[in-house]
């Protein structure tokens, strides 16, 4: 399986890291060595200072697909929970500023955190997921599908161009406003809508 993730999906998180709102997804790539699941801990890597979180709506597909059209988009996902994109900002605005490749600072080991899925059809509002996260019980993120620059079946359609997406694949939708750092000690929870699907520490 392969992870891609989109960045800067929300204005005001593009806003807060000084970035540009952008025209058309920016996709990255995730190993699947960066998976961090079951509420197991995150250990922080010795060679960041500035280890951010970045709560995520995180995507999981249900039908292999190449140039998917975005109106038939929505058949091949069925399944959604909320995720944590580590990100290690020190190391990604070194290698941002001399326009390299910020691969180590996003893909490393245990970077993208997963919660429990849950079937898409038992939602609400398919069209409408809020989620949030929260760092020792304090709500730091806040963020609804539908404030999203590209929803998740352009994300979808625009991704699929590139890659094939199989089965068990899983895309994360790109961060809302108010990410931060990490230390140990921390407790990280992630919220879709009301429930609870993950909850862990930072080691
Ligand atoms: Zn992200």
């Amino acid at each position: 399986m392969k992870i891609i993730c989109i960045g800067r999906n929300y204005a005001e998180h593009a806003k807060e890291l000084k970035s540009e709102v952008p025209t058309e997804p920016v996709i990255f790539m995730k190993p699947n060595t960066a998976l961090l699941k079951d509420n197991k801990p995150f250990y922080v890597p010795d060679w960041s200072n500035n280890l951010h979180y970045e709560g995520e709506l995180v995507l999981k597909i249900c039908k292999q697909g190449k140039y998917i059209d975005e109106k038939f988009a929505y058949k091949y996902f069925d399944a959604i929970t909320v995720g944590i994109d580590f990100t290690a900002r020190d190391l990604q605005n070194k290698l941002k500023d001399k326009g390299l490749p910020w691969e180590i600072s996003k893909a490393f080991d245990n970077s993208a955190v997963i919660g429990e899925f849950k079937k898409l059809s038992e939602l609400e509002n398919e069209k409408e997921i809020s989620f949030s996260l929260q760092l020792n019980d304090a709500v730091m993120q806040k963020g609804n599908s539908n404030e999203m620059l590209f929803s998740f079946a352009k994300i979808i359609a625009f991704a699929s161009q590139f890659f094939t997406l199989q089965v068990g694949d899983l895309i994360y939708t790109g961060t809302p406003a108010g990410v931060g750092p990490v230390k140990p000690g921390d407790r990280l929870q992630g919220f879709l809508e009301q429930e609870v699907v993950f909850d862990f520490e930072v080691k």
